[in-house]
């Protein structure tokens, strides 16, 4: 699909979007990237949006993302003979690993890791942080606690401990089991929640074998404090405010995104800021200022991609809403003080042969009436690199590699086209030109720049810069082979 715009749309499918009308609808509205959240939905329904997916794909012959979300983690009570209670300010409560149905005075916590890792003056946060427990005795068994934030706890509520490093598996039984199903369906990106530490990432790359990328999302604070190495071995980060601003104070959450978005941009890996964007479209057809505010700044932040959860998964507009984002998108864009701000965050740290490449092609490109970028990449790595430096002009990535195509469809600016298997350079040269002309974005007498690596095919070897004619017949009649 054709966009007129630079920052990517991710859009979480559920049960409001979960025909092919509405899912092609969404794709044709913006959504560049899908995500399948394995924390709802059961194995069948995820397939048949999986099927739908590459049936849109194939239909209008536009490479999409599909980004599958594992659960993770996430601590749960047990249940209460009322269903729930409302819990009072000073008031004793305990959790403790005995499976009877709760009361007002306790509920099971089913986790005894929990138990062996909790400290007297911990606190821990049920229902998103609406109910706050400090911890005042504790045993492997139990946590006595003092009630310090009420409200109404109730059957299977989530838990959250901020405060302590858990000594939890990264990722549990039905982890492994949904890795492997979604796997099986063929994804392209594997995001992983409550990432702790660089490990977790490492063994859940080790169990994807290569057949998704790894996106670990930032929502503990653990994971803020180890960030480097967690980017280190990460293909991808989410800056995943719901949680985050959980486990943290909320008004640490804006410095974070800042951070960890520009860490991101001068590794060259995508980064989603995501989470509440624009919340009140669940059931509202319009923003409100401060959601397009936010939306904004993410873009302005330079953003590789924003993301909806229940506004697009569950909401009475899914449409709407990434048409929204699309038309905040294309504003800031055109703003000259985002081209400002993304200009002077630009990174000057280049160690290699393609980080010279691709900022010489940013330059020339920019130097003079250039169309497009346009790279050979095998791996997605150069054309991760071309992103980084965020070009005022298009970048067009060409791979002979399709998962490569739908994994760039998260990368900034980074339009696809399928090539073949190259040989010659010329050729590859021409195939650009050729693309160029068939995306609209230059005529046979304009000049595009085009970068490569021979040997062709082998990742990591981009070393070659070429300004060429848009005109096949200019080049053949130029080129050396
Ligand atoms: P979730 O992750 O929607 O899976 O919880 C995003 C977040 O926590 O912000
Ligand atoms: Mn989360």
């Amino acid at each position: 699909m054709k966009r007129n715009r630079n920052v990517k749309i991710v859009a979480t499918l559920g049960p409001a979007s979960s025909t092919y009308e509405m899912i092609r609808g969404l794709h044709e509205a913006g959504a560049d990237v899908f995500r399948l959240n394995m924390s709802h939905g059961s194995h069948a329904e995820i397939e048949e949006r999986h099927k739908i997916i590459r049936q849109v794909e194939k239909d209008l012959d536009s490479p999409i993302a599909i980004l599958a979300d594992l659960q993770g983690p996430k601590l749960r009570v047990g249940e209460f003979a009322n269903g729930s209670e409302e819990l009072e300010w000073g008031e004793p409560f305990r959790l403790d690993l005995d499976k009877a149905p709760g009361d007002k005075s306790r509920v099971c916590l089913p986790h005894p890791e929990i138990f062996q890792a909790l400290e007297p003056g911990a606190t821990l946060l049920v229902n998103d942080g609406k109910i706050r427990l400090r911890v005042d005795d504790c045993s492997p068994e139990h946590a006595g606690c003092t009630v310090i934030a009420g409200g109404t706890i109730s059957n299977r509520k989530g838990v959250n401990v901020p405060d302590v490093i858990l000594p939890l598996a990264a990722l549990s039984d039905k982890d492994r089991k949904d890795l492997d199903f979604v796997c099986g369906l063929g994804i392209d990106w594997l995001a992983l929640s409550f990432v702790q530490r660089p490990e977790d990432v490492t063994e859940a790359r080790t169990l994807a074998g290569g057949r998704a990328a790894i996106l670990s999302k930032i929502e503990k604070p653990a994971a803020v404090r180890n960030f480097e190495e967690i980017l280190e071995v990460s293909d991808g980060i989410m800056v995943a405010r719901g949680d985050l601003g959980v486990e943290l104070p909320v008004q640490n959450v804006p410095p974070i995104q800042k951070r960890l978005v520009r860490r991101c941009r001068s590794m060259a890996k995508p980064v989603i800021v995501a989470t509440q964007m624009l919340e009140s479209m669940i059931e509202s057809p319009m923003p409100t200022r401060a959601e397009v505010s936010d939306v904004s700044n993410a873009i302005y932040e330079g953003a590789d991609a924003i993301m909806l959860s229940a506004e697009s998964a569950a909401g009475q507009y899914p449409v709407e809403a990434v048409s929204t984002m699309n038309a905040v998108a294309v504003e800031v864009e055109n703003d000259p003080t985002y081209r400002e701000i993304i200009e002077a965050s630009r990174t000057a740290k280049r160690h290699t042969v393609a980080d010279g490449i691709v900022a010489a092609a940013r330059e020339i490109a920019e130097t003079t009436d250039i169309k497009a970028i346009c790279c050979f990449t095998s791996s997605g790595t150069t054309a991760a690199k071309v992103a980084r430096e965020r070009p005022r002009v298009p970048i067009i990535a060409m791979t002979s590699q399709r998962g490569v195509a739908r994994r760039l469809a998260l990368t900034w600016g980074t339009q696809c086209v399928m090539t073949g298997e190259l040989e010659r350079f010329k050729q590859a040269v021409v195939n650009a030109a050729r693309a160029v002309r068939a995306a609209g974005l230059g005529t046979e007498t304009d000049q595009i720049v085009v970068t490569a690596g021979v040997p062709f095919n082998q990742p990591g070897t981009t070393n070659i810069l070429r300004v060429a004619p848009c005109d096949e017949r200019l080049i053949f009649r130029t080129d050396p082979e």
